[in-house]
């Protein structure tokens, strides 16, 4: 796509953390399962950028993860491909049982409720369809299925989209929220990734308590008809942030939800 890196692959990444990040060199050495590989490829994506030599090991580790980076720096990769990577193969077992397409054309009643394993928060349409498409590219061929969904889009549509299935939601705020307290419609109880990309743009005052909710996956909000689980088991769960500056509210949110032993990431002059 002629995006230029040449001011970019230069700049020094900057980690803290729990153990160091050995920084990968290329894709191919990346540990990546030979589909991804491949529609890393197919994406025209031939060397990885900074936050993503350091991002991808970092994830394959098991570290949550903030990376601050300015725009343009390949942030969407930097946590797709890990992420995605990771559950492939593993999706049959940890995903929901799939709807049958035969009772699902048949009547309603059939539609599954959407437990995506991970779940991509992003504060504008606009990033989550942008979100949307680059994970297409890596699901290719996977048993993956991304989903987008986001305020002031036709929700019968979006509805509808969910209860075919979704492994990969990706969200506005808004919405998530709305589509999450329909009980019948969505659960985060299989979530294992929950990101937010370009997480300063979504963490003033107004939303805060949105994000407790979000990250907490519903808490008391939402109830499982089972009662078997009917929130997200913290410790199972890897919390991502990503942006391209630092705020101060960062902190809490990091102290609040992130584990303990994340690992901080920031490439170059950003924030
Ligand atoms: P950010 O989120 O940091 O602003 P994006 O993830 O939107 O950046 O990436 C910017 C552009 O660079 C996108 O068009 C993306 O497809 C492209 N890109 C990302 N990583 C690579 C790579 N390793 N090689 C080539 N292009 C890439
Ligand atoms: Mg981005």
């Amino acid at each position: 796509q002629g995006v230029d890196f040449s001011n970019i692959t230069e700049l020094e990444v900057f980690q803290e953390g729990p153990a160091r990040v050995d920084p990968i060199a290329s894709f191919d050495n990346a540990g990546l399962h030979p589909a991804m590989l491949n529609n890393v490829k197919l994406a025209g994506y031939e060397t990885p950028t900074p936050i993503q030599r350091y991002c991808l090991p970092a994830i394959k580790m098991g570290y949550d993860v903030v990376a601050v980076a300015q725009t343009g720096s390949g942030k969407t990769a930097a946590y797709l491909i890990p992420i995605l990577n990771a559950l492939m193969g593993k999706a049959k077992k940890l995903a929901a049982p799939r709807p049958n397409p035969a009772a699902f054309r048949e009547g309603v009643d059939q539609a599954v409720r959407a437990e995506p394993l991970v779940v991509i928060v992003c504060p504008s349409r606009e990033l989550a369809v942008q979100v949307f498409s680059e994970a297409r590219k890596f699901c290719y061929r996977t048993m993956l299925r991304p989903c987008v969904i986001y305020g002031g889009g036709p929700a019968m549509e979006q509805r509808a989209q969910l209860q075919k299935g979704c492994d990969i939601l990706i969200s506005s705020p808004g919405r998530l929220i709305d589509f999450m307290n329909d009980t019948r419609l969505l659960t985060l109880r299989r979530v294992r990734y929950m990101v937010l990309d370009e997480a300063d743009e979504m963490l003033h005052d107004d939303w805060k308590g949105d994000f407790d909710i979000i990250m907490s996956g519903g808490g008391e909000l939402f109830h499982d008809e089972s009662k078997s689980s009917s929130y997200i088991e913290e410790g199972n769960i890897r919390y991502m942030l990503f942006s391209a500056t630092f705020p101060k509210q960062f902190r809490d949110l990091a102290k609040n939800h992130l584990a303990e032993t994340h690992v901080r990431l920031r490439v170059g002059r950003a924030g």
